[in-house]
């Protein structure tokens, strides 16, 4: 609670008085608070990498040069930290982007069945190579009013989370399906349900509400090595809620997750 006291008069021959006001700060200091704690974030973050990219630049420049092999995995090292440290920069300003509102969604009718045949094209080589099936599958005639690029935003980073969190000759399943919510007083509304399956790691019960959280990850080492920036969760949260929707994720360790998302229907 803030308190302050502002000097006051009614009228002219009225003695001066004093206002007190009482104002709820909280949220503005929450806000405050949770805009610090991202900087602070960010800066550890992009730390880590310009850290070792500097570390190993050294040792190289101190004589490890001279040696082929080392200096050449030391130079791959340079390199996989520059390629993390872009994607981190790209998912930042992402997500300040989004967060400003500075570039508005462009929406459109969008047919699932033939967005999601791309979408498993553009996915197919990555699965692939962890020997994972990949099984993309719409309900024909379904159409959502969506921003484009964005839609294949958040159903990247899903499928890209479910193929990077199953182990190897594991399975991703997507499916698009229409139903119908009846609340009441209100007119029906139709939906379209995604749902990006996995026969993964799981997520423990504990960190399921916190996964969208920006930079939280369940085990850092692990998103690490698969090249997470431990921000994609956030950024399919905002562009979800930027399309009226909403996401949820059912998990259990050591069988699977589930991520289910939903968007308002365009109707024919
Ligand atoms: P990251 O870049 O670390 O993958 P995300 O924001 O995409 O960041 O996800 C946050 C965390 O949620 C991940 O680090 C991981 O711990 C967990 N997670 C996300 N998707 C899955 C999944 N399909 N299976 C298991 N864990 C997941």
């Amino acid at each position: 609670l803030q308190i302050s006291l502002v000097p006051m008069t009614m009228s002219d021959d009225e003695e001066p008085g004093l206002l007190l006001v009482m104002q709820d700060v909280t949220a503005i200091r929450r806000l405050e608070n949770m805009r610090s704690e991202f900087v602070a974030n960010v800066s550890h973050e992009l730390k880590t990498p310009v850290a070792a990219v500097k570390g190993f630049a050294e040792t190289l420049l101190a004589g490890a040069m001279n040696d082929g092999e080392t200096a050449r995995s030391f130079l791959t090292i340079i390199q996989d930290e520059s390629d993390r440290l872009n994607r981190l920069i790209g998912d930042i300003l992402e997500l300040s982007k989004i967060e400003s509102r500075r570039s508005p969604l462009q929406f459109s009718p969008i047919d699932m069945d033939s967005f999601l045949e791309r979408m498993k094209e553009l996915l197919a080589a990555e699965a692939a190579k962890k020997n994972i099936s990949l099984d993309i599958s719409s309900e024909a005639g379904l159409f959502i009013e969506a921003d484009e690029d964005r839609l294949g935003q958040m159903l990247m980073n899903l499928i890209q989370n479910g193929i990077n969190y199953t182990t190897d000759g594991g399975k991703v399943k997507v499916i698009a399906e229409a139903f119908t919510t009846d609340e009441g007083d209100d007119e029906p509304m139709d939906w379209v349900r995604i749902t990006v399956s996995d026969t993964g790691i799981g997520i423990p019960k504990k960190d399921m509400p916190r996964i969208f959280e920006r930079f939280y990850r369940v085990d850092k080492a692990r998103s690490r090595s698969s090249g997470g920036t431990g921000l994609g969760l956030s950024i399919v949260k905002h562009l979800v809620e930027l399309h009226r929707g909403s996401i949820r994720v059912e998990s259990t360790v050591g069988v699977g997750s589930q991520f289910i998302l939903e968007l308002p229907m365009l109707q024919p």
